[in-house]
């Protein structure tokens, strides 16, 4: 095992009673800008799962009938509505998903990145709202990042205090870094609003709770 609990790819496929999960992150470079004046820089696709929380397209692999990259392959084809191929060189991470519980198989999640043209990633983007067999079933929706802050602090930051399943957001800010899409400071900066607009996010949630509770009562 290597540091911080990632696997290589050969010792992940050498567990032989393990299940397998792949997911990617599909990217392209942007010369858009929001509002006419704030640099888009890059479309890093995401998607609103059936679980109410944000991931990353992909889903488990059948070790027995198809390689890491052929199931993907079938994920994609099922959530997208498009065939994206992804090879080996594509692989960036794998490691156990922490949490499972004893009596199921243990999971390990690989990791793939692959940046597409602009272009592709309308494709994708149109067939996965008209075409995708999984839309409004095990997805509700892409999402693409927002890289930029705006003048509130809103943006990468409220991004980022959204609820995420597994380590996606830990696999996305990897993936940031990674391939430098943005700075570690920026990165650090959206981060530590973030975790203010957490806390706010509380609030509003206790608030909303309270409306309910009145209701009830009046039922
Ligand atoms: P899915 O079929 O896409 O839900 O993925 C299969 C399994 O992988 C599920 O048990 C998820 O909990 C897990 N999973 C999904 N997305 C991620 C992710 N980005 N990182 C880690 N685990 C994930
Ligand atoms: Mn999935």
């Amino acid at each position: 095992m290597m540091a911080n609990g990632q696997l290589s790819r050969a010792d992940a496929l050498a567990c032989s009673d393990c299940r397998h999960a792949c997911h990617v992150m599909l990217y392209s470079d942007t010369k858009s800008q929001l509002f006419g004046r704030t640099p888009i820089k890059h479309i890093i696709l995401m998607q609103m799962r059936f679980d109410g929380l944000l991931g990353f397209p992909g889903g488990f692999v059948n070790q027995e009938q198809e390689s890491l990259e052929e199931g993907l392959f079938r994920e994609l084809q099922e959530e997208l509505g498009v065939a994206v191929s992804l090879s080996e060189e594509d692989h960036v991470d794998a490691r156990h998903a922490p949490g499972t519980s004893p009596s199921s198989p243990r999971l390990i999640t690989h990791f793939y990145v692959k940046k597409l043209k602009e272009e592709q990633i309308r494709e994708v983007e149109q067939a996965s709202a008209s075409t995708a067999k999984d839309h409004g079933q095990e997805v509700l929706g892409l999402v693409r990042v927002p890289l930029y802050t705006t003048k509130g602090g809103g943006g990468l930051s409220s991004f980022l205090s959204h609820a995420f399943i597994g380590n996606a957001r830990t696999q996305l800010i990897n993936s940031l870094l990674r391939f430098n899409l943005l700075s570690p400071e920026d990165l650090n900066k959206a981060l530590k609003h973030s975790l203010k607009t957490h806390a706010n996010g509380a609030v509003d949630l206790k608030a909303a709770l309270a409306l309910t509770e009145a209701k009830k009562d009046q039922s």
